[in-house]
């Protein structure tokens, strides 16, 4: 069976006996032109008039008012918690499956990450777990959402669109005002993706995406935050940008400010690789039914594109029947040249997140045993 898994690959790959990697990059359009343009303009740093082009282009794209480029998408993450006031010692709730970026970023902000479990549908944070959990271990107080076992306010949520599959984001953008949480999207992965029409990132108070060189489209390194607020949108370009008060030579500097602006250079790319999103997104739409249909025939279960959604199919996945069938299917296809990888390790499981409040993970736990997953790259015709 794992064989014919090979086989397939490598025939819609069109690669015979070559090593498939689970998500490369493609440059097939203005990249070099651009990146070149911003050279001979001078302007390779944190002025310039790429990184303000991409930034229209998000805007627009996602139908957000403001959009504030980064140097990655942890940083776009970060200072997104902070723009919605998360503060030290709060504790921000975020699901166990996902990047360690994002309990990073809200490790960064002094807060501590609490877990709520996925959905087995969206492999997404879970609305009717997230619910339980609030019904059953807190309390609003003061107009704000307080944690009963430590005591800790819980300033905001962040539901990450796991592999670009949209969660059920407005179940969850309810639950959370109901609570008095503010939400914050982590679609890191999912630029494109959509939830009922509606651009994932776009639901919460801020959204943040990464341009890093494995997601749907690249700028080398590279994040964006979006906003409808315009304060948020206003205070987030200030904090990125050293927090400098607007003068024509003086440097003064009125907060904290982080060097957080992505650099010119880098949006040179990245304005190339929007023009091109959407046929990319469209290529892996047309990879993953090619992936459903194989795996119609085989014990092995596709992950599908959720409900009401539009998935951009970052990274496709399969569910194996255990752990053991799981290691053996990662142990043939990597050793046969197909790259394929298991979930994350779930972040509470991780050394400096374990001391970290938690629900049951059930959900989590079962998607971690069987899991993989198969190269997802934009194929070339
Ligand atoms: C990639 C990713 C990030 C961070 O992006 P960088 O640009 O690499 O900093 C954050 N969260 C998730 C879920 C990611 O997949």
């Amino acid at each position: 069976m794992f064989d014919l898994f090979v086989q397939f690959v490598r025939d819609t790959f069109n690669d015979s006996d070559g090593f498939i990697p689970l998500h490369e990059p493609r440059f097939t359009g203005n990249e070099k032109k651009y990146v070149n343009d911003a050279i001979d303009s001078t302007f390779v740093s944190s002025v310039g008039q790429y990184v303000d082009r991409f930034e229209e282009q998000i805007r627009t794209y996602t139908g957000s008012s403001y959009a504030i480029a980064t140097v990655n998408g942890t940083a776009a993450l970060h200072m997104a918690l902070i723009l919605a006031g998360v503060q030290r010692d709060d504790l921000v709730i975020t699901q166990p499956l996902s990047f360690v970026a994002t309990s990073n970023a809200i490790a960064y902000t002094g807060a501590t990450p609490c877990f709520v479990d996925v959905d087995l549908a969206t492999l997404s944070l879970s609305p009717e777990k997230l619910a339980a959990f609030l019904d059953a271990q807190t309390e609003i107080r003061d107009g704000h959402c307080y944690h009963l076992a430590s005591g800790k306010r819980i300033s905001a949520c962040v539901p990450m669109h796991t592999f670009g599959h949209p969660a059920r984001i407005d179940a969850i953008v309810r639950i959370c005002a109901a609570h008095q949480i503010t939400v914050v999207e982590d679609a890191a992965e999912s630029l494109g993706s959509t939830y009922q029409g509606q651009q994932t990132g776009t639901f919460g108070l801020l959204g943040t995406y990464s341009f890093n060189g494995n997601k749907t489209i690249t700028c080398g390194g590279g994040g964006m935050i979006v906003t409808n607020d315009e304060q948020l949108g206003r205070l987030g370009k200030h904090l990125t940008t050293q927090a400098k008060v607007p003068h024509p030579w003086e440097f003064n500097h009125d907060q904290t400010g982080y060097n957080y602006r992505l650099p010119n250079l880098n949006a040179a790319m990245a304005c190339a690789q929007m023009e091109q999103l959407d046929g990319f997104i469209a290529n892996k739409q047309q990879l993953a039914g090619l992936y459903e249909a194989f795996f119609q025939t085989t014990p092995y279960q596709f992950v599908q594109q959720p409900a009401n959604s539009q998935s951009n199919f970052w990274l496709n996945a399969i569910l194996l029947n255990n752990r053991q069938e799981r290691d053996a299917f990662l142990a043939y296809t990597n050793r046969n040249g197909i790259m394929t990888r298991p979930a994350w390790t779930l972040l509470p499981s991780l050394p400096m997140l374990s001391h970290c409040p938690h629900d049951d993970l059930t959900h989590a736990q079962y998607i971690e045993d069987r899991l993989v997953n198969i190269p997802s790259s934009v194929r070339l015709t």
